[in-house]
């Protein structure tokens, strides 16, 4: 097959020509025709893939958790996995830390603008007082949304601020099977329910599982199948969702986002630094210690699921094509991936971490505020739970960092002064989201041994493991 006719080299050249086109948008002031004629298609793409988001997590997850046969295998392979999750989550809030101290980028924002930046967002983020939830706000699975959809980010946040420690480990479970599946941003109760029902499969008699399972198996075959059909318009989805976020972050004036990019970078800088390095260090590392995989193959065939994710900046829109490659082109067996990505879709997030590590520190010494090592411990720890609890869909991660401000004691309207750039970053955090679940997939099958790397050959891989 000649190059130009492979997939990810035509999702890369949607990709460029997006971004030429999106720039030219936004300097002729073309938004409008953009947002009535290139947008739809984009948002076609992107709810293909949210639309069998939700059937894959509930049939892959079913089906891998019951396939393990044996409650011993399970809690082996699950203890590994969010061992390895939290692991890596922690890596990478360390490092966010580490960039941020060392480069104090909130001490580098000029001034005047500190203040026209605050002025700027202000309106668009929480008011506590403004917003105080009701009794009965939803939980956080409910605030877990999607920016493009939140009308209301203020009340979202509010919410946010309200919830007890525990709150997270309440709304997992839920309390009616189809009101969890018929939204996608109860992806963690949809979990906790598809755990649930494939441990209760392997607990009943074979005779009696079989059509269930059955049933499940199909639902994910078909799933994937129709992975390879919407991935099909996937250089055209990707044009267009480039194109419209540039239009509209760049909105009526393109020198306010210049400015903005300008007051901001080292903020960028730092954030990006972290990424770039937790994607391709931290975790070629973890390959190389805990599996035999070559970070060029990994790299390679994950590239696709990194395209998407960059240009959905959903990890869960994603998943379908994580999934995908990570058992056509890394090998990894079925069994593996089907429990470990949707689970790492829904509670690894560790670009989501780093980020809200970087840009807590950040508002925190933009409002002169200095943060002592009990603050620093204390973003590690809500970092990692918070970024467990964030969504998979454009925008949560931001909306969790309230939690973080909270509990080190700083204002949540510090918010506004990164709200607008934070598109940008959600589309690179969400691709070292994707990257860190299919590394620890990789890494968890390389242990079980499970792994058959399809470049390698048979042999090899019989001698490398
Ligand atoms: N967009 C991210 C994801 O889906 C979550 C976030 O906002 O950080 O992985």
């Amino acid at each position: 097959m000649p190059w130009y006719r492979k997939l990810h080299w035509q999702i890369i050249l949607g990709l460029i020509l997006g971004v030429i086109y999106g720039t030219l948008a936004a300097a002729r002031g073309w938004g409008a025709f953009t947002n009535d004629w290139i947008t739809p298609f984009g948002t076609v793409f992107m709810n293909g893939l949210r639309l069998i988001a939700v059937p894959l997590v509930l049939g892959s997850l079913i089906t891998g958790v019951a396939s393990l046969s044996d409650l011993k295998k399970l809690s082996r392979i699950g203890g590994k996995t969010i061992g390895i999750y939290i692991g890596t989550t922690v890596v990478a809030v360390t490092l966010g830390l580490v960039i941020v101290n060392v480069l104090r980028p909130g001490d580098r924002v000029p001034d005047g603008m500190r203040q026209e930046l605050a002025a700027m967002f202000l309106a668009q983020v929480s008011d506590p007082e403004a917003a105080a939830p009701a009794a009965n706000e939803p939980g956080p699975q409910q605030l877990m949304v999607d920016s493009a959809q939140v009308s209301d980010r203020e009340a979202a946040a509010a919410t946010a601020k309200e919830r007890g420690p525990l709150q997270l480990m309440v709304d997992i479970v839920p309390t009616n099977i189809f009101q969890s599946i018929s939204d996608n941003r109860n992806m963690l109760q949809v979990v906790f329910l598809a755990m649930l029902m494939g441990i209760g499969l392997i607990q009943i008699p074979p005779d009696k599982a079989k059509p269930l399972l059955g049933m499940f198996d199909g639902l994910t075959q078909v799933i994937i199948r129709l992975v390879d059909l919407i991935m099909k318009i996937a250089p055209i989805g990707v044009f267009s969702l480039i194109a419209s976020t540039i239009t509209s972050v760049a909105g009526d004036d393109p020198n306010q986002i210049v400015q903005l990019l300008g007051a901001l970078a080292f903020y960028m800088i730092a954030v990006i630094m972290g990424l770039l390095l937790q994607t391709l260090v931290v975790y070629p590392i973890l390959l190389k210690l805990m599996s035999p995989m070559p970070w060029k193959t990994f790299f390679k065939g994950i590239a696709p699921a990194q395209l998407v994710a960059f240009t959905t900046s959903s990890s869960g829109a994603t998943l379908p094509v994580t999934m995908e490659q990570v058992e056509e082109k890394l090998g990894v067996s079925e069994e593996v991936s089907s429990f470990v990505l949707p689970l790492g879709a829904t509670i690894n997030m560790d670009g989501t971490a780093l980020y809200q590590a970087v840009a807590a520190v950040f508002i925190a010494q933009t409002l002169g505020m200095s943060l002592g090592i009990g603050a620093q411990l204390t973003i590690v720890l809500t970092a990692v739970l918070a970024s467990i609890g964030t969504a998979a869909v454009p925008g949560a991660g931001i909306i969790m960092l309230v939690i973080i401000l909270e509990a080190i004691g700083v204002p949540t309207a510090g918010i506004a002064l990164i709200l607008g750039v934070d598109r940008i970053l959600d589309m690179m955090r969400t691709v070292t989201n994707v990257t860190g679940d299919a590394a620890v997939a990789t890494v968890v099958a390389a242990s079980e041994n499970a792994l058959s790397i399809p470049d390698l050959g048979e042999t090899a891989n019989r001698i490398r493991t």
